[in-house]
């Protein structure tokens, strides 16, 4: 199958700038002693300093005009990047945002709730609900207003926004024709579950072998669904968006790490910090506290424990949130 050609039926606003670098990382490697490492910089997507939902966002925010809308909706945790990037989108676009987002309104706006402030977005405080629970309500209220909002799932993480990544890996794919590696693996933070699912997808579609190994960075289960499962939701239903079947993957095809999930969703420990700090002092990049610096962590462990050949490749997809890093700065202090 063509994969270009599967996803051109769907309408894309040009959001994120792509392709985004595909780099290597041999200092990080040489102080690990391991396999070559890649990496692909989704920190550098733009929109807002960047990150992974600029791609699911091109699709989603790309149906929004054939349906009459004139807002966005999402929602997520207080320091969540998909919620800035979605801010940063609408006021591209010239549509309004709402984000309902957890906890209570913070004496002081750091970090990506910052961000969302000076991208004019409207934030409705949630409490304990930091995975768009009210998402459904807040658009009922806007619409009994007069409003026209478009809901865009906790992560953008549905089938059409996972598509976002089935294109991401028809991208990948071209670059590493070109470099003539073949990574085993490609290792990346999985939390809404629709960049692994893209990336299944995409993997299928362009003909992509690496092994998409999800790093799970949240402890706690979704809407009561197992996570896996529901990675293999989105995937299936990404899949038969383009052509693939609704049952194109199975429980087997969801590789995903759980046991790196610490302290739990956003609890910064060793592991975080250590592998931040040997990115920043080897490569001069910056990871996250909560996604990329936890699924670097993870890659670390795992190329420490051998799970790589030595002279093989493995790829780590940066999937941004570097504004974080400025929301955090009492935990990544310690010790770095
Ligand atoms: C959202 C996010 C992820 C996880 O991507 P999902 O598609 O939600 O699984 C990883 N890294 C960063 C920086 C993110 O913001």
């Amino acid at each position: 199958m063509n994969g270009a050609a599967a996803l051109q039926p769907f309408p894309r606003e040009s959001l994120a700038l792509l392709p985004t670098p595909l780099v290597g990382l041999p200092r990080l490697a040489a102080a690990l002693g391991g396999p070559r490492i890649l990496m692909k910089r989704d920190d550098q997507t733009g929109l807002a300093t960047g990150g992974n939902k600029a791609r699911k966002l091109e699709f989603l925010v790309g149906d929004a005009p054939a349906r009459g809308c004139d807002a966005l909706i999402t929602g997520g945790a207080q320091q969540s990047n998909h919620c800035r990037q979605t801010a940063a989108a609408a006021a591209a676009c010239g549509l309004e945002c709402h984000l309902v987002l957890g906890g209570d309104e913070p004496g002081r706006a750091e970090g990506n709730l910052l961000l969302d402030r000076l991208l004019g977005a409207r934030v409705h405080w949630a409490g304990s609900h930091r995975k768009g629970e009210g998402i459904p309500a807040l658009a009922e209220e806007l619409r009994a207003a007069g409003r026209r909002p478009y809901e865009i799932p906790y992560g953008g993480s549905s089938p059409l926004g996972a598509l976002g990544f089935a294109v991401a890996a028809g991208e990948l794919a071209a670059q590493l024709e070109e470099t003539g590696l073949r990574p085993s693996a490609i290792v990346f933070a999985s939390s809404s579950g629709g960049t692994q699912a893209g990336l299944m997808v995409g993997a299928r579609l362009f003909g992509l072998a690496p092994q998409v190994t999800g790093i799970c960075i949240d402890k706690a289960a979704d809407e009561g669904l197992d996570f896996s499962d529901r990675v293999l939701a989105i995937a299936n239903g990404a899949a038969a968006l383009v052509g693939l079947g609704e049952r194109a993957f199975g429980p087997e095809d969801v590789v995903l790490r759980r046991e790196f999930t610490g302290g739990g969703y956003g609890v910064v420990g060793e592991l975080e910090r250590r592998a931040i700090g040997l990115l920043a002092r080897t490569e001069g990049v910056l990871a996250d506290p909560v996604y990329s610096g936890r699924a670097l962590g993870a890659l670390v462990s795992m190329i420490e424990a051998g799970e790589f050949e030595k002279d093989g490749t493995v790829l780590f997809w940066h999937t941004g949130g570097t504004p974080a890093i400025f929301a955090y700065s009492d935990s990544l202090a310690e010790g770095n």
